[in-house]
């Protein structure tokens, strides 16, 4: 559906939310009016019917008053109740529509951005093989073409990997085939990794040694570079990343500072929700689905730990992970 037409149903279904809510209001408050008009004209006729030389006339006057009085007050709270259901229930629906609508939106930009994710890589590995299929290229230049190829379809490899396990995680996480993981390794090794691949950049270890947990290797793995990606694609080239690890008695912490944009307080609980990029699509200059994030928190729901982030000083965000021991 293109944006106009979204724009327009949503105009439609808003217009027809509110008249609906004003006519039961309305006739809410019409039906009361005519029960309470009812109620004063059978306590007139009922008024009427006694005779005012009866011995127990004021009596029968104040039964009658009192009557009428019960009545209105059991028209009013009924109303009253009716009038709170309508209103709560109306509540709860714009909410829910509201919430359907942002999420069919974020699906949209998942969409866009995903074939954008993998139409860049596809591209430009097609080009690079064509090149080398056509030409005779000196030894270095082709080596160059095949890193960069390599480059790319290890891209489209972890971007396969995320999509992949963000729907098999929606399942809930397979807790048996955990094992124990060294961490400190694992950590380190990643960091090696990110600092071959990024040369320009510097990247800064501060693990400490020999601490294990018990897990999953592969998305421990995923969860760690996930984090480092991160903090290197939302920071500038000569910002530093650290990466540290340590154990207190309670927890085993994890932690990626980054010196880079922040996150605005408004986005720190948002970040972590499926497909969400803060900021707004035009502006953004970073590719990226908005779904690293979620799957780590998954990935830390499933290791019996958490993830939360806070701002770095003097900028930047820190990302701290933390799995119970
Ligand atoms: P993606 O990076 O693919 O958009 P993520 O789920 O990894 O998706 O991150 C969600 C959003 O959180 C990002 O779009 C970005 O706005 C914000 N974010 C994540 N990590 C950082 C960081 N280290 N610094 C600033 N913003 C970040």
């Amino acid at each position: 559906m293109s944006v106009f037409a979204a724009k327009k149903k949503l105009a439609f279904v808003t217009i027809v939310y509110w008249v609906l809510l004003l006519y039961m209001i309305t006739a809410l408050a019409w039906w009361f009016i005519a029960l309470q008009n009812q109620n004063a004209l059978m306590a007139k006729m009922r008024l009427a019917e006694i005779n005012k030389d009866d011995p127990a006339y004021l009596q029968k006057v104040s039964t009658i008053e009192d009557s009428k009085a019960r009545k209105t007050a059991q028209y009013i709270g009924e109303g009253a109740t009716f009038f709170a259901l309508i209103l709560l229930g109306a509540v709860f629906v714009f909410n829910a529509v509201r919430k359907q609508i942002k999420l069919a939106q974020q699906q949209q930009n998942f969409m866009m951005a995903i074939t954008h994710e993998l139409k860049t890589p596809i591209a430009v590995t097609k080009l690079n093989l064509e090149t080398l299929l056509r030409r005779q290229l000196q030894e270095d230049t082709q080596q160059k073409l095949i890193k960069n190829t390599l480059q790319e379809t290890n891209r489209l490899n972890s971007l396969c990997n995320n999509i992949l396990l963000a729907s098999q995680l929606e399942a809930g996480l397979n807790t048996t085939s955990q094992q124990e993981i060294n961490l400190s390794e694992l950590v380190e090794s990643s960091v090696k990794d990110f600092s071959m691949r990024f040369i320009d950049r510097q990247i800064i270890g501060n693990i400490n040694e020999a601490i294990y947990i018990f897990g999953e290797e592969i998305l421990i793995e995923m969860l760690v570079n996930n984090l480092i990606e991160n903090a290197l694609k939302y920071s500038p080239k000569t910002a530093v990343v650290t990466i540290s690890l340590n154990q207190n008695t309670n927890a085993v912490l994890l932690k990626v500072c980054d010196e880079g944009i922040g996150i605005a307080d408004a986005d720190k609980k948002r970040i972590f929700e499926k497909f969400y990029r803060a900021g707004n699509e035009n502006v953004r200059t970073t590719k990226g689905t908005g779904l690293g994030l979620y799957l780590c928190k998954k990935i830390m729901q499933g290791h019996n730990g958490s993830i939360s982030v806070t701002n770095n000083l003097p900028q930047g965000s820190i990302f701290t992970t933390s799995f119970n021991v």
